[in-house]
């Protein structure tokens, strides 16, 4: 047999423990007697020797520019999602023209749960399995998808073994812990409990694992409970190995994406979308802190990465009607420059290192001119931080989310763009009016009312929208109102055309007006609308609540509906 010419990269996380350093290294050298790949090498990306720079360097230095990288995970948690790719990302800096397939974790596999059976049945020492309940005690993770692996194995392990049961427990950061799992078996009725390290090599989790386990037992001296081998150097995990390392080398790499974490939002963890794993610490791990960086660039996108920045678009004012992206990118933002008219209530739910820049908000002059917030963006992410420039509504409606998106490429920054519900839509309807109905309008024009009809920089046909029929919104038209207005009366719009102004929608503070197109202009400086506000107008508005149309103002609109 021709050997593989494709070297491996075989990765591991480090550990404290000489044993465990010891069993990588004589899995490495068991992988390369077997002849099979051409060039295999082992490299730690922390706390272990040989470090992951030196085993790239040595495949390098031999000419080797394509590898398969394999984490040495049972698992993909932060480290097979996170560190890993990002240790392997330094390296191709450090080698240009270094190209690897990054394999994807050991488990779960028939081969690995061989192992554990043989692991169980070697320390139950002859006992039969019907009388054998096994804890399958895993790492434990901040990331469900990496623990629901482990009660996964668990299901497979149980499987047509014949064991009385397999239940899953973790040694760190996930629940039910070492002595829970124990305790669940004792209840189930358990006397012979076997519990099964789910670890590759020696560290200090599965010290932990005996130290706990023989605590447990020493005051249950009734039952009888030992712990299991951990899986180790052996030809079966070699086995594996050389199987992941086939599969990248095809291509083939499937992660579990529609659990993860980090790309779907589960129940109680949708803040963890698009972030960075937020560094925690097994006892393995090194001291951490700022620095400690994971990221997610292998495959984890649309996350928001150093050196970025994402243009968000916050909904209409109140905290609750930006998108599950927005919200995702926001809490993973060190940098966020938010105007006056965004969710500024999210602000004060953010990590308290974050920077907050108010850009409605001096230097020199009553709001940050567009140039200072676009080189306050290119800056911070020329500096390295992830940016969010947090917009009220829609950022690419009447938001110059497109000139910040264009400054910063111009300054080769990469960008993220989250689109947001726009007030032009979301203002009439939480008013009561749809901006159209079936039968009624079958158009919408969006306006924008900051220049007057008769000013020379003004884009708009407003002759051709005094002849139309369908709904008009207009933002940013509270001094103007009383020129369009007229402005379209004269070009043939009906004086009685009703009209609804919606003040500050979304907030408590919010309030509707039904007038006429005749008669706008005259409320709104009498009833002194002040902005944000917008003018909906066409016959759609005769279609709102009754509340709206009799005046009730600050009713949320399905107060209205329901009264
Ligand atoms: N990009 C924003 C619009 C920015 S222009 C969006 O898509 O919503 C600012 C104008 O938006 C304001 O003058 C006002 O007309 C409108 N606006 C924004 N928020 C509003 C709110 N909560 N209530 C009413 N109008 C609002």
């Amino acid at each position: 047999m021709t050997p593989d010419r494709t070297p491996l990269l075989i990765v591991g996380h480090g550990t404290r423990s000489a044993a465990g350093v010891a069993q990588f290294a004589a899995l490495v050298d068991r992988i390369r007697r077997r002849g099979v790949v051409d060039d295999v090498e082992g490299g730690f990306i922390e706390l272990s020797r040989p470090p992951l720079t030196d085993a790239v360097g040595a495949l390098a230095g031999r000419g080797h520019r394509n590898l398969v990288a394999l984490p040495l995970v049972l698992a993909a948690a932060g480290h097979g999602k996170g560190d890993i790719p990002a240790a392997l990302a330094r390296e191709r800096r450090r080698h240009p023209g270094l190209r690897y397939a990054y394999g994807r974790p050991l488990g779960p596999h028939p081969l690995l749960h061989d192992i554990l059976a043989d692991r169980i049945d070697a320390v139950a020492d002859g006992a039969d399995r019907a009388g054998t309940w096994v804890a399958l005690i895993g790492r434990g993770s901040t990331d469900p998808d990496a623990n629901a692996e482990v009660a996964k194995v668990a299901r497979l392990l149980w499987e047509g073994r014949g064991y009385a049961g397999v239940e899953p427990g973790f040694i760190s950061l996930a629940e039910p812990s070492v002595p829970a799992v124990l305790e669940r078996l004792r209840r189930l009725g358990a006397r012979r409990i076997v519990v099964a390290p789910y670890f590759l090599f020696a560290g200090v989790l599965p010290d932990r694992i005996v130290a706990q386990t023989d605590a447990y037992a020493a005051d249950h001296p009734k039952l009888d409970v030992r712990v299991a081998d951990l899986i180790g150097d052996c030809d079966a995990l070699a086995d594996l190995v050389l199987q992941r390392h086939t599969e990248a080398r095809r291509g083939d790499i499937r992660m579990n994406c529609d659990t993860c974490a980090y790309r779907v939002a589960l129940p109680g963890f949708a803040d963890k979308v698009g972030r960075p794993q937020t560094p925690h610490h097994h006892p393995d791990d090194p001291a951490g802190g700022p620095g400690h960086h994971h990221h997610h660039d292998q495959h984890h996108d649309p996350g928001l990465r150093p050196g970025q920045v994402a243009i968000v678009g916050g909904g209409p004012g109140p905290d609750d009607l930006i998108t599950v992206r927005g919200k995702a990118l926001l809490a993973a933002a060190d940098v966020v420059v938010a105007d006056r008219l965004a969710p500024t209530g999210l602000l004060a739910g953010l990590r308290p290192e974050v920077l907050v820049i108010d850009a409605a908000k001096v230097p020199r002059g009553p709001s940050m001119g567009q140039d200072t917030i676009n080189d306050t963006l290119v800056a911070h992410a020329r500096a390295g931080k992830r940016v969010v420039r947090l917009k009220g509504g829609d950022p690419y409606v009447f938001g110059r989310g497109h000139e910040e998106v264009q400054a910063c490429a111009a300054a080769g920054i990469d960008t993220v763009l989250v689109p947001g519900v726009s007030s032009a839509v979301a203002a009439p309807a939480l008013a009561g009016v749809p901006v159209t109905h079936r039968g009624v309008a079958h158009d919408v024009t969006v306006v924008s009312g900051h220049l007057p009809p008769e000013h020379p920089g003004s884009l708009v046909d407003w002759p051709a929208l005094g002849r139309s029929r369908g709904t008009v919104v207009l933002l940013m038209a509270v001094d103007t109102i009383g020129r369009i207005a007229a402005t379209l009366v004269a070009h043939g719009r009906a004086a009685d055309t009703p009209v609804l102004v919606v003040q500050d929608a979304g907030h408590p503070t919010q309030r509707s007006l039904p007038t006429t197109l005749g008669e706008v202009g005259e409320l709104a400086a009498r009833q002194g609308i002040r902005p944000p506000a917008v003018f909906v107008l066409g016959p759609v508005v005769a279609l709102a609540g009754p509340a709206a149309r009799t005046g009730r103002t600050g009713q949320p609109a399905r107060a209205r509906a329901t009264a």
